[in-house]
C-alpha cells in the first residue's frame, strides 16, 4: 500500500497549501496519507477536506520539536486529536518559543551583517504563528546570500554560524504524553538524521519507549538505504512499529516526493497495520 506518514504544508514550512498536498500526493498514488506539519495543526482541517473530496485517506498529525540532551529531535504524532486541549496548548508554547527564537536568530544575522531578515522571513511565512528556518532560508536566498536553500542552511543557519541559537524545546516525555492522551501514536522522526553515537541513538530510543513512545520512521526520505536497514534492526530490537514518511517540504527543498519511497524492509510491523 502506498503510505506517506510525514509531510509538510504552508501550515508550517512547507511551499504548497494543504489543499495542494493532497491534490500531488493523490497525483504520485498515495492512499494513506498524514500531514506532519511542524508544531501546529492548522493545516488538517482543509487537507481532510481535500483528501475526503478525493477519496484519499487521511490521518491528522504533527511533528513536535523536541530537546533531548541537548540535541533537537523531532517526535511524529499520527492519528492525533487536534481538539486535544493539552496538545494544542503544548504546541502553541512551542510557537511561542519560535517567535523569540526567530528574533534571536534575526539579531544574528543582523550582527554578521545581513539586516531586516525577521520581516524577510515572515513574508514567506504564510502561518504568522510559525517561523522556521526554512522561511529564513527562502528569504536570504531571496537576499542573494546564497545560491540555494541547501547552502545558505550551511553558512547562515546551522552550528558555528550567524544565525544558529540554541534553544530549548519541548521535553521528550511531555510531546510524547501530549500525543498519546490526544490518542495519538508517537514516532521518532528520520532518527538517522541526529548526530548522536550509537550508544546514544539507544539511550533515545529506551527513553522515548519508557515515555510511551511506540514506533520510529525507518523509510523517510532523510535516510540513505543502508539506514533502513540500520533502523529497521532497530525497530525490531525495541519492538518499535515501523513508519515511511517523504518529509516532502516542495520542490527543490526535498530529498523524497510525496509517495515515491519504496516498501517497509521484511519483518517489521508498519505503524499503519491495524489502522
Ligand atoms: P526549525 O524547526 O525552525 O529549526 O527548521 C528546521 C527546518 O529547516 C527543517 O524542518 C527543514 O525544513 C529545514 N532544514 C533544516 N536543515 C536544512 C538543510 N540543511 N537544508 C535545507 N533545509 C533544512
Ligand atoms: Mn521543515
Ligand atoms: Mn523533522
Ligand atoms: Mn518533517
Amino acid at each position: 500500500m502506498n503510505v506517506d506518514l510525514h509531510c509538510h504544508s504552508t501550515a508550517s514550512d512547507g511551499l504548497l497549501a494543504p489543499k495542494d498536498v493532497v491534490a500531488r500526493a493523490a497525483a504520485n498514488g498515495v492512499e494513506v496519507l498524514c500531514l506532519t506539519d511542524h508544531d501546529d495543526t492548522s493545516g488538517l482541517a482543509e487537507a481532510r477536506a481535500e483528501a475526503q473530496a478525493r477519496g484519499l485517506r487521511f490521518v491528522d498529525g504533527v511533528e513536535i520539536s523536541v530537546t533531548w540532551h541537548g540535541t533537537t529531535v523531532h517526535i511524529v504524532g499520527l492519528r492525533i486529536d487536534p481538539g486535544s486541549e493539552r496538545l494544542r496548548a503544548g504546541l502553541e508554547s512551542i510557537r511561542q518559543g519560535r517567535g523569540t527564537r526567530a528574533e534571536r536568530i534575526a539579531d544574528g544575522l543582523a550582527a554578521a551583517g545581513v539586516p531586516d531578515s525577521l520581516a524577510g522571513a515572515k513574508r514567506f511565512a504564510e502561518n504568522p504563528e510559525l517561523i522556521s528556518r526554512a522561511h529564513f532560508a527562502r528569504y536570504l536566498v531571496e537576499a542573494g546570500r546564497a545560491p540555494d536553500v541547501k547552502s545558505v542552511f550551511q553558512r547562515y543557519l546551522v552550528k558555528d554560524t550567524p544565525g544558529h541559537v540554541s534553544h530549548q524545546w519541548a521535553a521528550l516525555g511531555d510531546a510524547v504524553a501530549w500525543i498519546r492522551e490526544s490518542g495519538g501514536t508517537a514516532v521518532v522522526a528520520h532518527p538517522g538524521r541526529y548526530k548522536l553515537t550509537k550508544t546514544e541513538m539507544r539511550e533515545l530510543l529506551a527513553d522515548f519507549k519508557g515515555a510511551g513512545g511506540a514506533g520510529i520512521e525507518v523509510v523517510t526520505g532523510s535516510h540513505t538505504p543502508d539506514q533502513y536497514l540500520e533502523y529497521a534492526r532497530l525497530a525490531r530490537e525495541f519492538g518499535f512499529l515501523a513508519s515511511r514518511g517523504s518529509d516532502y517540504h516542495g520542490k527543490g527543498e526535498s530529498h523524497a516526493d510525496l509517495g515515491t519511497l519504496p516498501p517497509l524492509p521484511q519483518g517489521l510491523k508498519p505503524v499503519w497495520n491495524d489502522w
